[in-house]
């Protein structure tokens, strides 16, 4: 059998970073190269319904080999966030001794300690690092080479009593849209695990509920010579509106299950202004309570310079998983308890963003987020223990094992 490095370096080596600006799906055709040679692979180790389907999604399963399981999904991504494109993965192992990391000698990129203290903990391990130059794509190749490791290991030993395990790879899962396409229906599972996130001790089944809100003013622009008690600054006026937001609720100011209101564009002149910001909390109530805010803001202003002068369209975008995984609390005990077989202690660690999962938990299949064991995800920093590749693959087996 391959060992999981193995296959991850194959995997880290193509380029299949995805596209925003494109309106296709897999958004970048790059992404077709790596769906292609996974089906090739799971048909070669004898997933006989390894397909892919008119939009990059890759499917396959691994029949029961014993009774009364349920359908577990195991799924993670293919693309990997924005790079310069055409670029090449160099993805070298280094036999990790503790101290500095040299990355590139030639443009002098380091990992050094001092910035990343962690990676003490890694010492005595054998590290996949990048050349400096590129992401690494553990993210999400990892999670793939496990998947695919486990899957291998299932049809060579049929001693693992497992139910039916359906894998499902996905396209476009940085720029949002990996969950859009899945076919829920088709691929068949009670429940699910994207195999996405970072230390392996991690569980993940709370994340923000997102709204954004984009706020416009209109002002009235006048020659500033004559502008006395009849000019409105638009611009300003939108200063005077970011100002009254609590400054405690940034993102630069909050951890853990703290919401913000993020300021993530701004545009303006004396005549129009706009704004664009990001709400999330991981609180349902609070999160209307952040809109509510929004809201009060603007008749303030309205009320101060005129109705009208300022407009805000509010937007739902995605909501926490944890009022669906509620439900069905056994999915997140399988996995912790499976932790604790191979010596991990499970951590509950709620996440600051979206996950793909949530996306399906509300499209009917819950799916919980688990760590691949990479680290420092989106940067050329971005690295991964092989030692942690094969506790990753333990940790897969352990949940599905009857
Ligand atoms: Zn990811």
């Amino acid at each position: 059998m391959e060992h999981v490095s193995e296959r991850f370096l194959r995997y880290a080596k193509i380029n299949t970073t995805s596209d925003e600006s494109s309106s296709t799906c897999p958004s970048s055709k790059v992404q077709w190269d790596l769906a292609n040679l996974l089906v090739k692979e799971m048909l070669e180790m004898g997933i006989a319904d390894a397909r892919v389907d008119e939009n990059g999604y890759v499917y396959g399963s691994i029949a029961a080999n014993c009774e009364g399981q349920p359908v577990i999904g195991l799924i993670a991504h293919m693309d990997t966030v924005d790079a310069v494109p055409g670029r090449d993965f160099n993805p070298q192992v280094i036999d990790y001794k503790g101290g500095d990391i040299c990355l590139n000698a030639e443009k002098g990129i380091y990992i050094r300690l001092a910035d990343f203290p962690e990676m003490a903990e890694k010492t005595g391990k054998h590290l996949i690092v990048t050349d400096g130059t590129t992401v690494l794509g553990a993210d999400d190749k990892a999670g793939i080479a496990e998947i695919m490791a486990l899957c291998e290991r299932l049809l060579n030993d049929d001693s693992i009593k497992h139910g039916k395990i359906c894998i499902g790879f996905t396209p476009d899962e940085e720029i949002g849209r990996g969950a859009d396409l899945f076919n829920v229906k088709d691929f068949g599972a009670d429940f699910a695990y994207t195999a996405d996130g970072g230390a392996l001790h991690e569980v993940e089944y709370e994340n923000f509920n997102a709204s954004s809100a984009r706020v416009i003013v209109h002002g009235r622009n006048i020659h500033p010579g004559s502008a006395k008690n009849r000019m409105k600054n638009a611009a300003r006026i939108a200063m005077e509106f970011d100002s009254m937001l609590p400054e405690a609720q940034r993102p630069e100011h909050t951890e853990g299950y703290e919401g913000f209101y993020h300021l993530c564009g701004m545009q303006g002149d004396e005549e129009n202004a706009q704004m664009v910001y990001i709400l999330r909390d991981h609180d349902g109530d609070k999160l209307e309570e952040k809109k509510e805010t929004i809201r009060r803001i603007e008749s303030f202003l309205n009320a101060k310079y005129g109705a009208g002068t300022v407009e805000v369209a509010i937007r739902d975008s995605y909501r926490n998983m944890r009022e669906v995984i509620e439900q069905h609390m056994y999915i997140i005990d399988r996995a912790e308890k499976a932790m604790k077989e191979i010596g991990l202690t499970p951590v509950r660690v709620p996440v600051r963003g979206g996950t793909d999962g949530a996306r399906l938990s509300f499209m009917g299949l819950p799916c919980p987020n688990l760590g691949t064991g990479g680290a420092n995800y989106h940067g050329i920093y971005e690295h991964i223990a092989i030692e942690d590749m094969e506790i990753a693959v333990d940790m897969l087996q352990k949940i599905i094992e009857a």
